[in-house]
Parts: structure tokens; C-alpha cells; sequence
């Protein structure tokens, strides 16, 4: 052990981590033993589910052949479809690279669910950024507010908890569907556990029973031992550029849902008439399924990163969002430092740690639909992967970064230290370790 001890501080000093950063890191780590191991049980737990699902859905060899065209009879998109559909704990699932991305999903699931004179409904607060223009809360070409169909929004009381009497209120005989988006995304609030999700989607069929409750599962898939659809949700929705794909599949998002759910975003998605019965895989459908198969151990690496920046970065005195002892509901942490140069610094390090593009500087940049120059680190081998290590925030107060992802703990542990070495070597921090 101690051998390993001594090579790892040597090569961790060859990649640049200075001593004092070395040292720090690993006292951290050594408080986590027991955390960590809680989440490696959880990780063997969906890993069994994953692979249950394959199993018990004989998948094939032959499962893996592109298909071209048209797509019929695609044995292998039909089988994992139903891989999906049994780890989500769902009557049916629509999976396809033809989905592009996460915002595509959820523009997809509600245009196919909801009509015009409908209503949809977001009782935790304001949704993620890009939903916002398929909501038409910020006006767009398209959106559900174009088609005449209204949105209410019930936010989260300051201190985190659901308002219940405000959900009870804005129920109404229009309400057709409600939205509730698990992560916190990039705003502040707690992200929602699986629990209390449920709890929320009991209150609320309980005062309309035929309302259908909708989950925005993003960055929360296999996190815990759950998923939303297990407690009442009727759809659950997702990116496979982030925690199922397990970082390998290069494209695609889900829905998991009730037959009727999955029937109507399938109509939408393809045409009506022809629903789940085209769209040919090209090939990608082995690495959809193996990124699958990966994706619980990916995640547990991920999330032992969030939970290592949240105690490093919370043992400096920094506020952390979810701070270092929290229990976890998604993979993505909050770091404010209430300084550019920090935040810059932070960011420099992440991109330095990536296997792709560790050369590159990043630099804030003036983003489209952003009030304020952002910063972004990435080094992904697939472009914009967030489940790979990636971090981001907007130059200004409070100069937070959130950051998320690392397909091994390992290299989550390399671009945390990094990160840290780069805030080091501004000269703002002390830590402890250098005095001695
Ligand atoms: C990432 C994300 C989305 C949007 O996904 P994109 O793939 O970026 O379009 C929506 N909601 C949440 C909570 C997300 O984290």
C-alpha cells in the first residue's frame, strides 16, 4: 500500500498536482471510505437490474446488425427498447438515436401529450433553460404556447419544500399534464430524491387522478436505487449523452412511459400511423445497449467526484451545492467562488485533466439566450457529453461553477485535483499541508 501510495504521489506529481494539493486531496478522500462504499452498493444494485433486463429480454448478437432505411422489424432497437422499459419499470419505452438530444425529448414528450386548450403545469419551480422556448415562456417559432396550450408554474418555498397549497391551487379542469424536473439543472434549488417525487406525484393524483405527472430524469438516472417511474410517474424522460448512455453512445434520448404515453410520443416523433415501427439504427445500437450495460458504474464514478469537489471545496470554506455530507439525487455540484479569477481557474483545471483537447484554454464567451459571458470546460469524445467531465457557470455573482460527470472516478479525481492545483498556483488559498 504504501508503495502504491508513494508511485501514485509521483505520478500525480509528473501530471502537475503539487504536493501540498496531493496531500490535501487525500486526507479528503480518506473521510470518504464509508460514503463511497454506500455507493458502490447502490451501483451493484442497478448493475444487476441492467443486466436482469438484457437477460430476461435475450439479447443477441444479432441484436447489434445496423438497419437502414425504413428500419422495419429492427430486432435490436426493439429489444433494447424493452431493456429500457423493464430498468425504468415502465409498460413501454421509445429509445432512438433519432432523438438529439435531451431538450428534444422533452419538447417531444410534451407536444405529443398535450392538445390545444390543455395545460401543463410545473409545481417545483422554473424548468430547465432550453424548455423554457419549447414552453413559449420566452417566445419561439413552434412552441406549445403557439399551439394554445397555457402554463402555470408553482414555485418551490424558500426553504426548498413543495407548496402544497399552491399546487393544490393551480389544479385545474385544464391542467392535463404536470412537469417535474428531478436535478436542480443550474439553478439552486435541492434537486428532488426519488422519494419525494413520489410523494409529489401522490398529492397530486390524488386531486386529479387522470393527470398525467411527467419526470425530467436528466442527470439522475441510476443515482439512486429507484427511478421516478417506480413511484407513479407516467413518463420519465432523459439524454443518453449523459447517465444511461454510460458515455459511449454518441447520440439519442429516452421516454419510458405507460403504453399510451410511449404510443403518442412515438406518433409525434415518427407520424401518425407509423409510430414505433420505423427508424432504422445505423449501427448505433451496440453502443446504446453496452453504454447502458456501463452506465451504473459510470455513474457511481461521477458521483463520487461531485461528493470529493463538495468536501474539498467545502473543507476551503467555499458554499458547495449539495454541501459534502448530503445525501445525492443527481450528479451535478455547485462550487461558488465569488471570484472570476477562481472560477476561471477552476475551469482551467477541469479542461487540463481531459483525455481530449487538455491543451486548450477555455475563456468566457458571450453564449447565445445567456445574460452574461460563460465559462466552459470540456474535453469530451463525444462532443458536449456532459457525463463526461465538464464544467460550466456564467461570469457572474455568485461566479459558481457546476460541474458534473467523469466516466471513472478516477479521472473525476485527476480533473478535481487540477482543478485545484490551477486555484492553488493563483496564490488565493492556503492549505494546510503547506506549512508543514
Ligand atoms: C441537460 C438537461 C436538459 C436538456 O438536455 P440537452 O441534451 O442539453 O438538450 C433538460 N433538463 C435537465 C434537467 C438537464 O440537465
Amino acid at each position: 500500500m504504501k508503495e502504491e501510495k508513494q508511485i501514485l504521489e509521483e505520478y500525480y506529481e509528473s501530471m502537475g498536482i503539487s504536493k501540498p494539493v496531493f496531500r490535501f486531496c487525500s486526507k479528503i478522500e480518506e473521510g470518504l471510505k464509508e460514503r463511497f462504499a454506500r455507493i458502490d452498493e447502490v451501483a451493484e444494485c442497478n448493475q444487476m437490474k441492467v443486466l436482469k433486463a438484457m437477460r430476461d429480454n435475450r439479447l443477441s448478437e444479432a441484436c447489434f446488425a445496423p438497419t437502414t432505411g425504413y428500419g422495419y422489424n429492427d430486432i435490436g432497437r426493439e429489444t433494447l427498447e424493452k431493456i429500457y422499459a423493464d430498468v425504468f419499470g415502465t409498460e413501454n419505452a421509445l429509445v432512438r438515436p433519432q432523438i438529439t438530444c435531451g431538450t428534444h425529448a422533452l419538447a417531444l414528450a410534451l407536444m405529443s401529450q398535450l392538445r390545444p386548450g390543455d395545460e401543463l403545469l410545473s409545481p417545483v419551480g422554473k424548468p430547465y433553460d432550453t424548455l423554457e422556448e419549447v414552453i413559449g415562456i420566452r417566445p419561439s417559432n413552434g412552441s406549445l404556447a403557439e399551439y394554445g396550450i397555457t402554463y402555470r408554474q408553482v414555485d418551490l418555498l424558500p426553504d426548498g419544500s413543495f407548496d402544497w397549497d399552491g399546487i393544490a391551487e393551480a389544479l385545474n379542469e385544464k391542467t392535463k399534464l404536470v412537469t417535474i424536473q428531478r436535478s436542480k439543472g443550474y439553478a439552486s434549488r435541492p434537486t428532488l430524491s426519488v422519494k419525494r417525487i413520489g410523494e409529489l406525484i401522490a398529492f397530486i393524483k390524488e386531486r386529479k387522478p387522470d393527470v398525467l405527472c411527467m419526470v425530467d430524469n436528466c442527470y439522475g438516472e441510476f443515482v439512486e436505487l429507484t427511478e421516478p417511474s417506480e413511484v407513479g410517474a407516467d413518463l420519465v424522460v432523459g439524454s443518453l449523452i449523459k447517465n444511461p448512455g454510460g458515455g459511449l453512445a454518441p447520440i439519442g434520448g429516452y421516454l419510458c412511459g405507460t403504453k399510451e404515453c410511449i404510443e403518442r410520443a412515438a406518433y409525434r416523433l415518427t407520424s401518425p400511423g407509423l409510430g414505433k415501427e420505423v427508424g432504422a439504427t445505423l449501427g448505433v445500437t451496440s453502443t446504446l445497449t453496452q453504454g447502458l450495460f456501463l452506465a451504473p458504474t459510470v455513474v457511481k464514478g461521477a458521483l463520487k467526484g461531485a461528493i470529493f469537489a463538495a468536501n474539498i471545496y467545502g473543507a476551503l470554506g467555499y458554499t458547495v451545492i449539495p454541501d459534502g455530507k448530503e445525501s445525492r439525487h443527481d450528479i451535478i455540484q455547485e462550487v461558488e467562488f465569488h471570484d472570476p479569477e477562481l472560477m476561471t481557474a477552476f475551469c482551467e483545471g477541469i479542461q487540463a485533466a481531459a483525455p481530449v483537447d487538455s491543451f486548450v484554454r477555455p475563456e468566457p464567451w458571450d453564449m447565445p439566450g445567456y445574460d452574461a459571458q460563460v465559462i466552459m470546460a470540456a474535453g469530451a469524445f463525444v462532443s458536449g457529453s456532459s457525463i463526461e467531465l465538464s464544467a460550466d457557470g456564467p461570469m457572474k455573482e455568485p461566479y459558481a461553477v457546476y460541474f458534473q460527470g467523469g466516466l471513472t472516478w478516477e479521472h473525476a479525481k485527476y480533473g478535481i485535483m487540477t482543478s485545484l492545483q490551477k486555484i492553488y498556483e493563483t496564490g488565493k488559498i492556503q492549505l494546510e499541508e503547506q506549512k508543514a
